[in-house]
């Protein structure tokens, strides 16, 4: 699929559940967010429709999001089948790490490529503030058993807040300079959910490089695992890298290749601009037969590819838990 602009979309990022066990401040209100009533949620069979679907149209690469994927039951196996469709060649997921210990094992006989763990702080007391009550201990045991289980390319996503973390820049750079992880920095977006997200917390990526310059200096990085919007560089004896996605401050519309699916079933153009289409209501509309079925799924899939923006607006700001950041 090729859209308007000359970029080939071959990338989906999957939404699998909007439910998480975590609240993080930037991402959902105190008391969790609205969600979808249970039926609306697309099941596994629904999903792996859209991606086969997908497939024979070129998409080659899937993300697994949320909401938090692992509380998602069954998502291993899910996993196993989406990694045994012909086509596929990544599969990557995205988790707080909260159920990353007991997962980490079937994770990587399930066939998945790679995962990104969330972590804003190192420190218990601000984890649990972050995350409005979270165990920071079971991140740190999942990211260890990860390392252990043999998977490669581990991501670390990290968002740095004004008076909040932005103490801790160097303390990220330390632990990573330990471990075979690429610790990426991401600039805080607004909220969808109302006045979640403070204006001034915002620090862009240049002042945070300009802070871990102050302790060595950063090279580019120019081949990695996965490809994707960050920017990487390395620092001398450092076993990690260090990555930034400064989609506020730097947008890297130019060279999206994503689509995304959310948990109760639109495929979206972008995750902050852009349109949407209700890919669920054509799966579940009992007049279709198999082929027309097929037709109709070409249809939004093209039709919504036509839908990303150049640049997106950042107008509509993005509840991310239901969309997947
Ligand atoms: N629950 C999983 C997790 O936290 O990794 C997956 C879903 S979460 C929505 C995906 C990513 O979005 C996380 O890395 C999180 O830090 C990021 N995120 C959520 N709200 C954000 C915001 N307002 N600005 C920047 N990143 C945000
Ligand atoms: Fe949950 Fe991830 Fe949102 Fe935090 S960022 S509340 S872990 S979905």
């Amino acid at each position: 699929m090729i859209d308007k602009h000359s970029r080939k979309i071959n990338y989906l990022r999957v939404s699998v559940t909007d439910l998480c066990n975590l609240r993080c401040v930037y991402c959902m209100p105190a008391g969790g967010s609205e969600l979808s009533e249970r039926d609306e949620i697309l099941s596994f069979e629904e999903i792996l429709k859209i991606i086969k679907h997908g497939v024979s149209l070129g998409l080659n690469k899937i993300r697994l999001t949320g909401g938090e994927p692992l509380v998602r039951r069954d998502i291993t196996s899910f996993i196993k089948q989406i990694s045994d469709i012909e086509g596929i060649n990544d599969i990557a997921l995205t988790t707080n790490g909260i159920n990353l210990k007991e997962h980490a094992d079937a994770l990587k006989k399930s066939g998945l490529s790679r995962l990104n763990i969330s972590l804003d702080t190192m420190r218990a007391d601000r984890f649990s503030d972050i995350t409005r009550g979270g165990n920071i201990q079971d991140v740190f045991d999942g990211v260890e058993e990860v390392l252990k289980v043999g998977f490669t390319g581990t991501k670390m996503n990290t968002v740095i807040m004004r008076g909040q973390n932005d103490d801790e820049i160097l303390d990220f750079v330390r632990y990573i300079s330990e471990r075979d992880i690429e610790l990426r920095f991401i600039e805080l977006m607004a909220s969808g959910w109302k006045n979640m997200v403070d204006a001034d917390r915002f620090i862009p990526s240049a002042e945070i490089m300009e802070k871990i310059q102050e302790i060595g200096e950063l090279v580019p990085v120019k081949e990695r695992v996965g490809g994707g919007p960050a920017t990487i560089y390395r620092m001398k004896g450092s076993l990690g890298s260090i990555g930034f996605i400064s989609a506020v401050s730097k947008p890297f519309c130019s060279t999206c290749n994503r689509l995304r699916l959310t948990s109760d079933g639109k495929l979206r153009s972008c995750l902050l601009s852009g349109g949407e289409v209700d890919i669920k209501n054509i799966l579940r509309s009992s007049s279709l037969s198999e082929e027309e079925l097929a037709d109709k799924l070409t249809e939004t899939f093209i039709k919504v590819t036509t839908m990303k923006p150049i640049v997106h607006s950042g107008e509509n700001k993005a509840v991310m838990n239901q969309i997947g950041g």
